[in-house]
């Protein structure tokens, strides 16, 4: 199989090319088919296994189907303001040659742009748990509209303390929202995240 067989927009695939990304690795040929068949995905896969574009790509893809509104369509939760980063390094120009709008939202860097973003309309938001629950008590950011939401090394969010953020993230999209969460480990706590907030997860091992 090649990036080109999955049916996703032509600008993505050329973009990938342009970058020799041509063959998926086994976690995208795992999750790819899947996400995009709008299931929901317990993925479990360690650091550079190819995960962001095995989450990217798909909501990229269904996004790009939908109506360009104000409010998020697309949720990426990162554990760390680095991780947020590259995961919006990644897509972001795949986004911008779809006419997707992106914003990272993470602490320690300055509300400004973030406010701005979401003033003038935001279609993904890439964003560490603590800042996003901000924006969403400052009635900033609304998640109403949220189609499907990513949980990014669910592990490391547990270590850090971040499970009660994830959960209100959780609770503030609607129930039947896409949700892939990817993990290397399943402890209790991410195993009752996956039960509570899952529906019929396909799980994938690589
Ligand atoms: P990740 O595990 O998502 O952080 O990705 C690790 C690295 O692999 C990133 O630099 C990606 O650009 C690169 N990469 C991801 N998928 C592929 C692929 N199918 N072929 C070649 N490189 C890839």
């Amino acid at each position: 199989t090649a990036f080109a067989d999955y049916g996703l927009p032509t600008p993505i695939v050329t973009a990938l090319s342009g970058k020799g990304i041509e063959t998926p690795f086994p976690i995208q040929a795992a999750t790819i088919p899947d996400a995009l068949a709008g299931k929901d995905i317990l993925a479990r896969a360690q650091t550079g296994s190819g995960k962001t574009l095995g989450f990217g790509l798909p909501m990229l893809a269904r996004l790009d189907q939908g109506e360009r509104g104000r409010h998020p369509r697309g949720v990426i939760l990162a554990p760390t303001r680095e991780l947020a980063v590259q995961v919006a390094d990644e897509l972001a120009p795949m986004a911008a040659n779809l006419g997707l709008r992106m914003v990272l939202v993470a602490g320690g860097m300055g509300f400004g742009p973030q406010l701005k973003a979401f003033r003038k309309g935001v279609d993904i938001v890439v964003a560490t748990p603590g800042r996003l629950i901000d924006l969403m008590e400052q009635g900033e950011a609304d998640l109403s509209h949220v189609e499907m939401l990513v949980l990014d090394e669910a592990d490391h969010m547990s270590d850090l303390g971040f499970l009660p953020a994830v959960t209100q993230v959780m609770e503030s999209v609607k129930e039947d929202a896409q949700k892939l969460l990817f993990s290397a480990t399943l402890d209790d706590a991410v195993s009752r995240i996956v039960k509570k907030f899952l529906h019929n997860p396909v799980t994938h091992q690589v």
